[in-house]
């Protein structure tokens, strides 16, 4: 590369970390703007499937996640009351083997610090909230709410499912609230006193809500769970990560569920709540040198545990494909990379939203078979197969 393109990348979330960290090695001038002062520690778990992984291996991080990482035998599907058993997936060594990765149950934050660990520090800039872009000059002007200006050659909005880069390239439209909330909790197991409940990772299905739990750490002392409930509309303008749920609230609506279920809620000490949003798929993720990552082109509900792979994933196959153009073909890159992820993305944002993922013996393969390091660069159908 003769002079690199400068990169502003947009949100310092796990797609925008990720796709920072592989674009400085490979020579761009990358910088990363984002609102936030600084990076909270939130008390949330996150389930990293191999597909997932693979993007992380390239990273350099996945023994840092290893070591740190619960790593269950067996990924259940089991009824809301009687506990029967729906699905079984073999995780530990045979996810590996089959998959080429394993399947990581973690701490959010620890993923978080992973992945900002890959990207040098300096090009990280905090309290940077973009609020406009200039697109009619040569170079792409940012503006923040704090009133600073910077100019890149190109610009990668990853800035989640609220993206103001979507909204500067493609007009206001809000993501779909989907009538539904998740309660998340993460609480030192001791709390749970029998340790024989949750040994491995669950999701119980109820007929219009269920809950998924599992351990965040290698050493079993740290118990999440994310459940979904229906909610009534107001739910749609929260946006927090840190907004507080109701206790008494969440414990009447698993009033019904299986002993193990209701023993973990009962254990909780506090639960932030959360609104699930989704969007159909967009009719394009590009402008020009503007183009889009993560949530800001396919919010999904969190059901397939895909949304963060998913963006892990883009970071690896746009790399490939600025790796492809040059320099020179940021606008061709770009057009690439959509063309290659679109039909992956939408089939997965499609299954997540039905909801019925892994509920009866099914083979993940199309969706934890991926490698973006590996996969063809450019339009190819995506194999559908659960
Ligand atoms: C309850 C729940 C459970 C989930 N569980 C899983 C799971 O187990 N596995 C999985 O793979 N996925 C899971 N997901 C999905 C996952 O959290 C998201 O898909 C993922 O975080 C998306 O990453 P991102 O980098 O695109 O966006 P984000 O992580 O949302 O990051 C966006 C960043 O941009 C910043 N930003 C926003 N606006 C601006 C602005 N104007 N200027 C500057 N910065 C800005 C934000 O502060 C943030 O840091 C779950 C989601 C939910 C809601």
């Amino acid at each position: 590369m003769s002079k690199p393109p400068s990169i502003a990348v947009v949100g310092a979330g796990i797609g925008g970390l990720a796709v920072a960290a592989l674009l400085k090695r490979a020579g761009y001038d990358v910088q990363v703007y984002e609102q936030a002062r600084r990076f909270e520690r939130v008390g949330a778990g996150i389930q990293m499937t191999p597909n997932a992984v693979k993007v992380l291996r390239r990273l350099g991080i996945e023994e840092r996640l290893r070591q740190v990482a619960f790593r269950s035998e067996l990924r259940l599907s089991r009824e809301w009351d009687s506990g029967e058993i729906t699905s079984e997936l073999k995780l530990g060594e045979e996810v590996e083997r089959k998959f080429g990765a394993p399947f990581l149950c973690l701490h959010r934050a620890d993923l978080h610090a992973a992945i900002e660990s890959a990207a040098p520090p300096e090009i990280v800039h905090f309290d940077m909230r973009l609020v406009g872009l200039d697109r009619n000059a040569g170079e792409i002007a940012l503006t923040f709410a704090n009133g600073s200006r910077v100019r890149a050659d190109a610009v990668i909005g990853a800035d989640g499912v609220h993206s103001v880069v979507r909204e500067l390239l493609l007009g206001p439209e809000k993501p779909r609230f989907t009538g539904r909330v998740a309660y998340r909790a993460l609480f030192p197991a001791a709390r749970l006193g029998d340790t024989r409940v949750a040994q491995v990772q669950t999701k119980w299905w109820g007929p219009d809500r269920h809950v998924v739990i599992y351990y965040v750490t290698a050493t079993r002392d740290q118990i999440y769970f994310v459940t979904s409930v229906p909610e009534g509309a107001e739910w749609m303008t929260r946006e927090s990560w840190s907004a507080k749920g109701d206790l008494g609230e969440l414990r009447r609506a698993y009033s019904g569920f299986h002993a193990e279920v209701r023993a973990v809620l009962d254990a909780c000490p506090g639960a932030y709540k959360w609104a699930l949003l989704e969007r159909d798929p967009l009719p394009r993720w590009s402008e020009g040198r503007v183009v889009l990552l993560g949530d800001a082109c396919h919010p999904m509900t969190p059901y397939m545990a895909q949304g963060a792979a998913a963006a892990l994933e883009d970071a690896a196959v746009l790399a490939r494909c600025l790796e492809r153009t040059g320099g020179e073909g940021l606008e061709q890159a770009f057009k690439l990379y959509e063309e290659t992820r679109k039909p992956r993305t939408s089939a997965i944002q499609a299954k997540s939203s039905s909801n019925t993922w892994m509920r009866t013996d099914a083979d993940p393969g199309w969706v934890y078979s991926y490698d973006a390091w590996g996969a063809p660069l450019g339009e190819s159908p995506s194999r559908v197969s659960e």
